[in-house]
């Protein structure tokens, strides 16, 4: 028998009813084995995510004020999930603990884990399913990074103890025994680290979308949903903005080769994303896995009469940066010319000592900063074998009137990169995605 791990976000363990339509999923299928939620998210748009309400109760704490009456307000949405599936179960002494730590300043991440703590309590109990801690299984280093070898060690052995089980999500162990969690909508990384230890056949993401979109939905008018895309691809998506699954989720599944599906708990029946290391089907996409950008981006151009024959003229120029904690993003460059793109934010923190840096650094015959920038990442693995891909993204912009500023293809000829300015931003993003992706 196959088996999956599998995730549900918040949106999909809101309330009452949407705890039933995780129950029928993992019923639905007996290799749905090992289960990791998130704490009870938004049930409609003005409402507050249960791990907001336990930071804002934290930080009352912590100032002195008392909790009673916030903290009720969490007791009742879980109260409210237990009453509605007719559970037996009571967590007032969880309640009793949680409150009391909080008064102790038991730390920010102890008081936001216990989100997915109490979930995961009421999923365990209501599914019928055993209960691991990942306190004890899941441990950070002194640093605060993942200790994933340790972590995969021990938690693959506990789980070979348990046929079926519930791991909250978002959370482990300091080297001290404090709790900590990882960043914001870190449950899809808990996902992938049970994966890991698991040996799993999929890793499934449940959340409310049908699945990862060629482009953002806000400006391209119902886009296609990407059937398949490579760990690279969505890596290089991701990096633009387009998000559905945290960052770093990808790391330990794809270490051990396992595919991540993403799935729509409120459409179960539709199939997904899948995100795999490598694929040569391109399901009916053509060369084009996605299009994504990004606003807020500036370019430092320098310009220097034979700065090829310069040697050493580039690192100068990046040990500017370095030496100002300002990161670069991209560096296109020509014969004596250099562009060093980089965040708008990020440059403006220290700009005048970057100017002046690279001045002495390299005595260019002229420097130029343009703000307003924005970038379109065209990603697709069909880019490498197919011919005029770039002619056609050219010719679909400068049909739409809009000049490009910057082209940056990645030598692995997975994406190409344009710069253009933010007020094209929209009519570049359309004119690109109807030139691969024509409505039928
Ligand atoms: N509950 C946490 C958050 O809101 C973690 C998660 O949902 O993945 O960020």
């Amino acid at each position: 028998m196959q088996l999956k791990v599998v995730k549900f976000g918040g949106s999909s363990l809101a309330d009452a009813a949407q705890f039933k339509k995780v129950y029928d999923i993992i019923k639905s299928d007996k290799s749905r084995r090992f289960v990791v939620p998130s704490a009870p998210g938004k049930r409609s748009k003005d409402d507050t995510k249960v791990t907001d309400m336990l930071y804002i109760c934290y930080d009352m704490a912590a100032s002195g004020d008392i909790i009673d009456e916030y903290f009720g307000f969490i007791e009742k949405r879980y109260n409210e999930i237990i009453r509605e599936l007719g559970i037996e179960l009571s967590l007032e002494k969880e309640f009793e603990v949680i409150k009391n730590a909080f008064t102790h300043k038991a730390g920010k991440d102890y008081a936001a884990s216990r989100g997915e703590y109490l979930n995961g309590k009421i999923l365990a109990k209501y599914l019928d399913f055993d209960f691991i801690d990942p306190a004890e299984f899941i441990y950070f280093k002194d640093n605060g990074t993942l200790d994933s070898e340790r972590t995969n060690l021990l938690l693959a052995d506990e789980l070979k103890r348990h046929d079926y089980a519930v791991i909250p999500g978002f959370y482990g162990s300091m080297p001290n025994d404090t709790i900590k969690t990882f960043s914001r909508g870190g449950s899809d990384i808990t996902g992938s680290i049970v994966a890991r230890a698991a040996g799993a056949d999929v890793y499934e993401n449940w959340t409310d979308v049908d699945g990862f979109l060629m482009a953002d939905p806000r400006i391209i008018d119902n886009p296609d949903i990407i059937r398949t895309i490579t760990y690279r691809e969505l890596r290089e998506l991701s990096y633009m903005g387009a998000t559905v699954l945290h960052e770093d989720a990808i790391f330990p599944v794809r270490f051990a080769g396992i595919p991540i599906n993403i799935r729509n708990t409120n459409n179960p029946e539709a199939k997904g994303t899948l995100i795999v290391a490598t694929s040569s089907k391109n399901d009916g996409h053509g060369v084009i896995t996605g299009i994504a950008g990004k606003k807020g981006f500036s370019t430092l151009t320098i310009e220097k009469d034979m700065m090829n024959a310069e040697i050493g003229f580039g690192r100068r120029v990046l040990e500017v940066f370095e030496q100002n904690e300002v990161c670069f993003e991209h560096l296109p460059s020509g014969i004596d010319t250099l562009s060093v793109v980089v965040s708008t934010s990020e440059l403006h923190k220290n700009k005048d000592k970057v100017l002046n840096g690279i001045f002495k650094a390299v005595t260019p015959d002229s420097m130029t900063v343009e703000d307003g920038i924005a970038l379109i990442a065209i990603v697709g693995r069909g880019m490498v074998e197919a011919k005029g891909t770039a002619s056609r993204i050219f010719k679909s912009i400068s049909d739409a009137d809009v000049n490009i500023k910057m082209i940056d293809q990645g030598s692995s000829e997975l994406s190409i990169i344009i710069g253009i300015t933010e007020d094209d931003f929209e009519v570049a993003l359309k004119a690109i995605y109807n030139e691969f992706c024509p409505k039928k």
